[in-house]
């Protein structure tokens, strides 16, 4: 291996020490930041990342609450739970977390969260602040890509990016925060011709697809930095229980892009840590402008 590893775990456990002095700053002056996660049903993937969530947020000295839903919540007791958050001074980041039941509407609910309070950033008025380059809330998991970026390279000015995958939840506010920071962005997806000819070309490969391993070392310019956002759960073995192993992998081959690559984020301890120090981030600065305190940098 060539590339500098990109530690997403020390990056933010570096976050989670300031946000902390933060919340500290901010009791004193007589408000705690509160965050409030929404879950609907009993998907084990999301239980574990609200319990994570939840610890984490105690564990800055915020104010953490969890509101469970039954998996055939209607969307009428969703919507109102919404609006009580929405109304509650305590709360001033609201996280609904995803995927919801089919039979229940996502974006009408996500459109139901108070902007102010949308720590997700999925609001369209914060989708579209961000598209016109006005302060926004900033999705959680492309914001810590940025960050990773400006920390490993500097100036993102006028670099080649390129980021496979254009979900509403990574792919698209990824290319706006690239851009934002004067990148030339491409944005490729299962449409796009000849794949590995138009990431070559890219300075900086931001991966966002769900496809394990799919994005191999050939595909590398070398010396480019590589952000793998994909989190895919694969089978490696039977315990002794008799239970599935299972091991995450990212979109990338981590072995042959990381020979060619500048540097590289692994999977796990790369993205996925740095997409809970940004909610943490997300929630101080909704409090902050709430409260009109000085936002944290
Ligand atoms: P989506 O399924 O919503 O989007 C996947 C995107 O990949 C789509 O735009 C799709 O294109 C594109 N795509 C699919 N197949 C190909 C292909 N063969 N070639 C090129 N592009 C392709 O996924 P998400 O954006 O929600 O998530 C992407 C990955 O990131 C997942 O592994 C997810 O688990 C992970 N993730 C990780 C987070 C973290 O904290 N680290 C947070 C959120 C997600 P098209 O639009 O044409 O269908």
């Amino acid at each position: 291996m060539t590339a500098t590893l990109i530690d997403g775990r020390a990056f933010a456990a570096r976050i989670h020490a300031r946000v902390a002095e933060e919340v500290a700053r901010v009791k004193r002056a007589g408000v705690t930041p509160g965050l409030a996660v929404v879950l609907v049903g009993e998907d084990p993937a999301s239980a574990v990342y609200v319990r994570s969530k939840g610890k984490r947020t105690h564990e800055a000295g915020m104010h953490s609450e969890e509101h469970r839903l039954p998996a055939d919540a209607s969307q009428t007791a969703l919507m109102e739970t919404v609006a009580r958050l929405n109304a509650d001074p305590a709360i001033h980041g609201i996280l609904v977390q995803l995927p919801l039941p089919t039979h229940l509407d996502a974006d009408a609910v996500i459109n139901a969260i108070d902007p102010a309070k949308d720590v997700d950033g999925f609001h369209i008025s914060n989708v579209g602040l961000l598209g016109s380059g006005q302060k926004a809330m900033v999705p959680c998991t492309p914001l810590g890509c940025l960050m990773m970026l400006r920390e490993h390279l500097g100036s993102l000015s006028g670099r080649e990016a390129v980021v496979i995958g254009r979900s509403n939840i990574v792919g698209k506010p990824m290319a706006q925060l690239l851009l934002r920071d004067s990148a030339t962005v491409t944005i490729a997806h299962s449409r796009t011709r000849d794949l590995p000819a138009v990431v070559r070309r890219a300075d900086i490969v931001v991966a966002a697809v769900g496809r394990p391993g799919m994005v191999t070392g050939d595909w590398i310019k070398p010396g480019a930095t590589v952000i793998d956002v994909g989190i895919n759960r694969m089978p490696a073995g039977v315990k002794d229980d008799g239970t599935l192993r299972t091991r995450l992998v990212g979109d990338c081959d981590f072995d042959s892009c990381a020979a060619v690559a500048g540097a590289i984020t692994p999977v796990p301890g790369g993205v996925g840590p740095m997409t809970i120090a940004c909610l943490l981030a997300n929630t101080l600065t909704a409090c902050c402008r709430a409260h009109g305190l000085a936002e944290p940098e």
